[in-house]
């Protein structure tokens, strides 16, 4: 591993100062699970870390207007098992429990979980100059392509690895970052990014001089929530296909629904076409199962992960049907 120097802040602005202009040059260091992973496999190289865990908030509050404030120093396991955001955001906590396994949860954190890099194997491999390691070509839609997006259309097709990203998104949330300018509220469902030749190597809009501080999630409202994830493994694995549901009733129908999916798409994946087809219906196995086939209208699988589609499918309804409160199997 190439030397660096390691820079430990104690306040927000330190840390901010710490930053540079590159972001191949200067990088946060939260828990350290992904990052030192990508230094030691070679793909980075920084000149730099910069310590935020001791810089970050690492509470969960509430705010005045009756949502939580969440730290991006909170690690994941506090997260899943706080008792306000079990409460008033159950998907939120599902899916930080489902995160890896209990020593990923203990060490990792919520800023280091949603800004964490893509774990495609070509891009986690040295050996393949791919467009985010500044190559001319994406691996995937030629090679070994199970694990990758089923929605748009390239330059490159990863998928978002974030399982908390997901909740984020559907609950509405807000991302607060800061810089050498002071701070930017960023919605989650902008923060990031489908992937163009300009913007290609990296997945959100934070800029090389900037934290990732706080998730800031807005009251939520009368809703149900569903979350269902689906992995090869039950631990120590990410999924192969997520959705998050949140349902607005109107008495025994759904008012407005948000259907987000993850591990589809390069960024969290709203599915507008299953929230229209839930609009004033009751639920039940037909309209969950119509609303999830909506959801994955649009999917363009390619030579391997075709499989994708249905696991999706199945992702989507069953999180309809747990919103709903009907037992599936
Ligand atoms: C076997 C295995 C299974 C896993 N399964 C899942 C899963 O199911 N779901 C899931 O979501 N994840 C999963 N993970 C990934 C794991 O959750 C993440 O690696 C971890 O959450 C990263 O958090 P960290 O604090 O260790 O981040 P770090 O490694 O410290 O940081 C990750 C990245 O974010 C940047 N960063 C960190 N904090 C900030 C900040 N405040 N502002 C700006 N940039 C920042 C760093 O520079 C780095 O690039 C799994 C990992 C393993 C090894």
């Amino acid at each position: 591993m190439k030397a660096f120097a390691y820079v430990n802040p104690t306040t927000e602005k330190e840390a901010v100062g710490a930053l540079g202009t590159d972001k191949t040059k200067v990088m946060p260091l939260a828990g350290g699970q992904d990052l030192l992973a990508r230094m030691k496999d070679y793909l980075d190289q920084p000149d730099r870390i910069v310590n935020v865990k001791n810089a970050l908030d690492s509470t969960i509050a509430a705010t005045p207007d009756g949502g939580l404030k969440i730290g991006a120093a909170v690690k994941i396991v506090d997260l899943a098992e706080h008792a306000q955001v079990a409460k008033l955001y159950p998907a939120m906590v599902h899916a930080a429990g489902e995160v890896g396994t209990p020593q990923i949860r203990n060490q990792g954190t919520v800023g280091g979980n949603i800004n964490q890099r893509p774990r495609c194997w070509y891009f986690r491999n040295e050996e393949f100059v791919c467009f985010k390691k500044g190559g001319n070509t994406c691996f995937a839609p030629a090679g070994e392509n199970q694990f990758h997006a089923i929605f748009g259309n390239g330059p490159t097709h990863i998928v978002h690895p974030s399982s908390l990203a997901v909740p984020a998104v559907a609950y509405g949330a807000k991302f607060r970052l800061v810089g050498p300018n002071g701070e930017r509220i960023v919605d989650a469902a902008q923060y990031f990014t489908m992937p163009t030749m300009q913007n290609v190597r990296y997945e959100n809009v934070l800029a090389a001089d900037e934290l990732f501080t706080h998730v800031i999630l807005p009251p939520p409202g009368d809703v149900k929530h569903g979350h269902y994830e689906v992995r090869y493994k039950a631990s120590h694995d990410w999924p192969i296909a997520f959705a998050t549901v949140i349902l607005a009733m109107n008495g025994n129908r759904v008012g407005s629904a948000r259907v987000v999916m993850g591990a589809v798409a390069p960024v969290p994946w709203r599915a507008q076409a299953a929230e229209q087809a839930l609009a004033g219906k009751t639920i039940d196995e037909q309209t969950a199962a119509q609303a999830a086939e909506a959801a994955l209208t649009g999917a363009r699988p390619m030579s391997q992960n075709g499989y994708k589609v249905q696991v999706a499918k199945t992702a989507v309804k069953r999180a309809i049907l747990q919103a709903a409160g009907i037992k599936t199997v």
